[in-house]
C-alpha cells in the first residue's frame, strides 16, 4: 500500500547550490517531544501549507526539522560580522539552520529557517538551543511589527521541543520557524570578502541583486547599485524603528539584513519614557545601541557593507572608495526625509505644509517629550483627540504645561487633521511589561496572556473596549527595564 506524500510545499536550496562555501549542510537535533505554543496560520497559508496539517505530528516534524521535504537540503550559513565594534570573520549559524527556500502564493521566494534547532559547527561556545520565552518573544515583536507595517523576518511558528535548555535557571526549549525574503545580511558579505574570492562576493552580489533588488542588475555598476538600494531599505527601515520607539538592541552586521526587514529580535524593546539615551540590553554597556544612536548605528554598518563590497565597484580602489563615499552619503538624506515624513504623519500636518513649519514643530515637540519624560505611544494618541478638541489628555501628560500649551497652539494652527493620526499612530505595542507577563506566563504552560497580547498588537491602530491595560504604559512598580540577549 503507498502512502500519500505529507501535504507540505516544495523546498528549494538555492542559497546552497549557488553559494555552496557559505552553505555548511548540517541536521536538526532530534527534538523528543515536540508541542505547538503558536501557529502563524495566514503566513502558513500565504507559504501554501495548510495549516492543519502543519498542526499534525508529521507537520511539527517538519517545523522543528526533523523531517525534511524532499530537495531540500538543510544548511548553517556562514556570517562573519562586527559584535560591538569587534570584527569576527566565522560566526554563522550556530543555532540556525535554512530548511530552503519556498515560492510563497503572490510567486515570492521565501527563506524557511530554524532558531534553536540545536549545535551547529558554528556554535562556538553555545549550546545551539533557544528557550521558549526568547523565541515567543520574537513570534510577538515580529508580528507587532508587521502589524505596524514595518518590514521585518516572520515567525511562522514556535514549537516546543521537550528538551530542557539550561540558562540561569532551566527553562522549556523550543524552536521558532521563521520566514525571511532571505537571511543575507552585511555580514554574510563580510564574510565573501574575508575569505579573498572574490568570484564568491561576486556570485553572492548576484545573488543578492537577483532576491532582493533586481533592478541593481541593468545599472552600469551592479554592485553599486546593490548596495545604493541597501542604503536606502536601511534608511527607511531605521527611520521607522524610531517614529515608534523601536530599540533593536544588538545592532550588529550579523543582524543586519540586505533586504531591508528588522531581524534577530534579541534584546529588543520598546521606549515608553522619550529619550534618545535609552539603552535595555544588558551587555550594551556603552550605550552603543542606545535608541538614539540607531541611524548612526545603520551608517556605520553600511560603511562595512560598502567596505566589503569595494573591489566590485571597480578595479581601481581610489576610485572603488569615491563612489562607495558618495553613495554612502546617501544614507543621511534619505533617513532624514523618511523620518521627517513620518513625524510629518504622526503629527497630522498636510504634506504641503512647508517644511520650514514642520521641523521645528518636530523638535521642539522632542524636546518637551524628553524634559518630562513623557511616553511616546500615549502621547501620539491622545494627540489625535487634541486634533479633534480635548487636549486635556494630552495635556495631563506634561509638567511644563505653559511648554506644551504654546507648542499646542502653533501646532493646532497647522490644521492637524485627526483621522489621518489615527491611522499612523499606534494604541497597542508590545510594551515591555505585557511581554514579559506573557512570556513568563507561557513558560510556565499558560499561553492565554501571550494569545491576548497577540490580538492587541496585531490590530495596533484599532482601539477597542476592554484592552485598556494592553495601551497603558508599565506600572511604575515595573521598574528599570533590562533585555538579556543571545538567550
Ligand atoms: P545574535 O547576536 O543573537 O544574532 O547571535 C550572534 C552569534 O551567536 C550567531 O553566530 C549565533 O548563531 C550565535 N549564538 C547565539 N546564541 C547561541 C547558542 N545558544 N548556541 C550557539 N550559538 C549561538
Ligand atoms: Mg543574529
Amino acid at each position: 500500500m503507498s502512502v500519500a506524500p505529507p501535504p507540505t510545499v516544495p523546498l528549494d536550496d538555492r542559497f546552497a547550490r549557488e553559494l555552496a562555501e557559505m552553505a555548511l549542510p548540517w541536521p536538526a537535533e532530534e527534538a523528543p517531544d515536540p508541542r505547538l505554543l503558536v501557529l502563524n496560520e495566514p503566513l502558513a497559508t500565504d507559504l501554501g501549507f495548510d495549516a492543519a496539517w502543519l498542526r499534525s505530528p508529521d507537520g511539527l516534524r517538519l517545523l522543528v526539522g526533523n523531517v525534511v521535504p524532499g530537495g531540500a537540503t538543510p544548511v548553517a550559513q556562514a556570517y562573519a560580522g562586527h559584535q560591538f565594534g569587534g570584527f569576527v570573520p566565522r560566526l554563522g549559524d550556530g543555532r540556525a539552520l535554512l530548511l530552503g527556500e519556498i515560492t510563497d502564493t503572490h510567486g515570492q521566494l521565501r527563506d524557511l529557517a530554524l532558531k534553536g534547532s540545536g549545535r551547529t559547527p558554528f556554535a562556538r561556545g553555545g549550546d545551539g538551543l533557544a528557550a521558549v520565552g526568547p523565541m515567543l518573544r520574537e513570534y510577538v515583536v515580529s508580528q507587532a511589527m508587521h502589524a505596524l507595517g514595518i518590514p521585518t523576518t516572520r515567525s511562522l511558528a514556535v514549537v516546543a521541543t521537550g528538551r530542557r535548555v539550561r540558562r540561569e535557571t532551566i527553562l522549556p526549549g523550543a524552536v521558532l520557524a521563521r520566514v525571511a525574503s532571505s537571511h543575507l545580511r552585511v555580514g554574510s558579505f563580510q564574510y565573501a570578502r574575508a575569505t579573498g574570492d572574490v568570484d564568491l562576493l561576486r556570485r553572492l552580489a548576484d545573488h543578492a541583486i537577483s532576491r532582493h533588488h533586481p533592478g541593481a542588475a541593468e545599472a552600469e555598476r551592479p554592485a553599486l547599485a546593490l548596495f545604493e538600494a541597501v542604503v536606502a531599505a536601511q534608511a527607511s527601515l531605521v527611520a521607522r524603528w524610531m517614529l515608534v520607539g523601536f530599540v533593536h538592541g544588538v545592532m550588529n552586521t550579523d543582524n543586519m539584513t540586505i533586504s531591508g526587514e528588522t531581524i534577530d529580535y534579541g534584546p529588543c524593546a520598546f521606549l515608553d519614557a522619550f529619550d534618545p539615551a535609552t539603552v535595555y540590553s544588558s551587555i550594551d554597556t556603552g550605550g552603543r545601541y542606545a535608541y538614539g544612536n540607531q541611524p548612526a548605528a545603520a551608517e556605520w554598518n553600511l560603511a562595512r557593507l560598502a567596505e566589503a563590497l569595494l573591489p566590485l565597484f571597480s578595479d581601481d580602489q581610489e576610485q572603488a572608495v569615491a563612489l562607495a563615499v558618495a553613495s554612502l552619503d546617501g544614507f543621511r538624506r534619505q533617513y532624514d526625509a523618511a523620518w521627517s515624513a513620518g513625524m510629518r504623519a504622526k503629527l497630522g500636518l498636510p504634506e504641503g505644509l512647508a517644511e520650514a513649519v514642520v521641523s521645528p514643530l518636530a523638535d521642539e515637540l522632542l524636546a518637551l517629550l524628553q524634559a518630562d519624560r513623557v511616553d511616546l505611544t500615549s502621547f501620539f494618541r491622545l494627540l489625535g483627540g487634541a486634533a479633534r478638541g480635548d487636549a486635556e489628555s494630552a495635556r495631563n501628560l506634561f509638567l511644563d504645561l505653559a511648554g506644551f500649551d504654546g507648542w499646542l497652539a502653533r501646532w493646532r494652527a497647522a490644521g492637524p487633521d485627526a483621522d489621518a493620526m489615527e491611522r499612523v499612530n499606534p494604541v497597542y505595542i508590545p510594551r515591555n511589561h505585557l511581554v514579559e507577563e506573557a512570556l513568563a506566563a507561557a513558560t510556565r504552560g499558560d499561553l492565554d496572556p501571550l494569545v491576548r497580547l497577540l490580538g492587541a498588537v496585531t490590530a495596533p491602530y484599532d482601539e477597542r473596549p476592554g484592552l485598556g491595560r494592553y495601551a497603558a504604559p508599565a506600572p511604575e512598580d515595573f521598574g528599570a527595564y533590562r533585555t538579556f540577549c543571545g538567550t
